[in-house]
């Protein structure tokens, strides 16, 4: 056990360092001036039994000392950001490293304080803003263990066991998604990155078809590229193709349909009206918008990516986990006709950032990324069988956040994930039945997954605008609520896009009751923001 007097450097056995103590500059003023004497002391380690065990004393300290400051009117740090960053920053000190340390119990006791006082509380009922669950207890504790353990999925020798784990989770994640025995993937640092290197594979296999060495020569060789991708699919598609060198332009937006969904027979014109002095990169079909919950039409949409050939990418960043449901999966039939999906678990997974994983039908997909690296990956270790996954990711120190996903995974089962799942999305029907009954709201987007769109309604439409995006930032200052907001272009030629609300339910703990509060907070916020904006007026 460390004391409430530990230090980050403390005499244990084990390897010595020759440093000053942190609380050395606290011994009485040396004689005759002398600099305080050299300690010898070894360094805590979290990756050992020992040093596991300090960790979670430490984690326990911090964490009952933080709970006693924390903020209980709601998700939110009542007061303008200024305030909250400037404290923060008080808490903090000047901005420079410190001379001397505090120790780890005080160190750790600052940070706490700081994010859980100004911190946004996840776990609250009226946290709705956005795809960012609270995470799960036990997918925490399984980070806090692969942090501690710090194995690096690259090479076998920086990570032996952690390689064989992110392969069955991967396993598991590709049986839901019906890909078959072929498929393969890999983890990465969010779903923009997934998508990333989905287009990265995609553009590979463009070029191949055109007997072209991306690799090697760059993109001069690929005339035209073109992506094509519903009007509402993530924006990270957009910037994937500028990182890709394919461009911004080479994105063309599909229409969608009353439901935001891709109309599959706009995708076959498209793709129809182009020529040989084109490039077809990818069809990215999305399941699951991130503002709609909209699923793409699946099975439609890859008989036309498979008529002309072309790499279909399913970004299931948001609506994979609707396969946790026997109730919902059907929703992303036509999922298994990908050629490679997007998987976000730290959406409806319930995992702290990041966890998400790119899914290939053919793990022969990944031979773009292959590199072969003396220090890390030579040829003949990798023949003997001591090869990691350097050759599937773009990165080369790479985090185990396959870890936490297992832990999950073993700990709640399909059937404890799926009933999560399934309580979120009656959350958000409940929610829009609410809504479509509210004199003062709209309903803008039925419930598909978990997230239900709505307006506050104004007495001037003119003032409709200004007065949602206002009430959303009176609840924030409140600290009370932490609800979304979005801009969403009505069907119909000419149309201009109008702010809206969102709510983005992913509590399995939240009530219906909890709900019909959070909602009422929301009309007593317009209410009282539409007075105050036609006062102003
Ligand atoms: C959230 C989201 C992304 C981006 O994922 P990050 O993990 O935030 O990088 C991509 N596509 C869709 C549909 C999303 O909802």
């Amino acid at each position: 056990m460390i004391t409430a007097a530990d230090s980050p450097l403390q005499n244990r056995s084990g390897p010595a360092v020759t440093e000053p103590g942190p609380r050395d500059h606290d011994a009485r003023p040396g004689t005759r001036g002398e600099p305080p004497p050299a300690s010898r002391v070894a360094v805590p380690l979290a990756g050992t039994g020992h040093g596991l065990a300090e960790v979670a004393a430490a984690v326990t300290r911090a964490a009952c000392g933080a709970l006693v400051t924390r903020h209980p009117r709601g998700p939110l740090p009542a007061g303008d950001p200024d305030a909250v960053l400037s404290d923060v920053t008080d808490t903090l000190g000047p901005r420079a490293l410190p001379e001397h340390g505090l120790g780890t119990d005080a160190a750790l006791h600052r940070v706490a304080r700081v994010l859980v006082e100004h911190g946004i509380e996840l776990g609250h009922p009226w946290a709705a803003a956005h795809l960012q669950p609270a995470p799960l207890a036990v997918a925490v504790a399984a980070d806090t263990l692969a942090s501690a353990g710090n194995a690096s999925l690259d090479t076998y020798d920086s990570a032996a066991s952690a390689i064989a784990v992110e392969r069955w989770v991967i396993g598991v994640l590709a049986g839901l998604a019906g890909l078959g025995d072929a498929a393969e993937g890999v983890f990465t640092p969010g779903g923009s990155l997934s998508n990333l290197m989905a287009l990265l594979l995609a553009r590979e296999h463009a070029a191949v078809r055109r007997g072209v060495d991306v690799r090697r020569n760059g993109v001069a060789g690929l005339p035209n590229p073109v992506v094509l991708c519903s009007s509402v699919a993530h924006f990270s598609v957009h910037r994937a193709c500028a990182t890709l060198g394919l461009g911004e332009a080479a994105v063309r937006p599909v229409p969608v349909d009353q439901r935001w969904r891709m109309r599959p027979e706009a995708l076959a014109a498209a793709l129809a009206g182009l020529d040989g002095g084109h490039t077809p990169v990818a069809v990215v079909a999305t399941a699951g918008t991130t503002d709609f919950g909209s699923v793409d039409p699946l099975p439609e949409i890859a008989e036309v990516a498979r008529e002309h050939g072309t790499w279909l990418h399913v970004d299931a960043a948001y609506g994979f986990g609707a396969l946790l449901s026997p109730r919902l999966a059907g929703r992303l039939a036509g999922l298994a006709l990908a050629d490679s999906v997007t998987v976000d678990l730290h959406k409806l997974g319930w995992q702290p950032a990041s966890a998400s994983a790119l899914l290939v039908r053919d793990a022969a997909a990944f031979a773009a990324l292959d590199r072969s690296v003396a220090y890390l990956n030579p040829a003949d270790d990798a023949a003997a069988g001591y090869d990691g996954l350097l050759g599937r990711s773009l990165q080369t120190t790479r985090r185990p956040d396959a870890v936490k996903v297992a832990a999950t995974l073993l700990a709640y089962g399909r059937r404890g994930l799926g009933q999560m799942v399934e309580h979120c999305h009656d959350l958000a029907r409940h929610a829009e039945r609410w809504i479509a009954a509210a004199p003062r709201l709209e309903l803008v987007a039925p419930a598909e997954l978990t997230t239900v769109v709505f307006r506050y309604r104004t007495a001037d439409p003119a003032l409709a605008d200004e007065v949602n995006a206002a009430l959303r930032r009176r609840l924030l200052r409140s600290g009370q609520a932490l609800v979304g907001r979005t801009a969403v272009r009505p069907a119909g030629p000419g149309s201009a896009e109008r702010t809206c609300l969102k709510l983005t339910l992913l509590n399995p703990n939240t009530t219906p009751r909890d709900l019909d509060d959070l909602l009422a907070a929301v009309v007593d916020a317009g209410v009282a923001t539409e007075a105050a904006t036609k006062g102003a007026a």
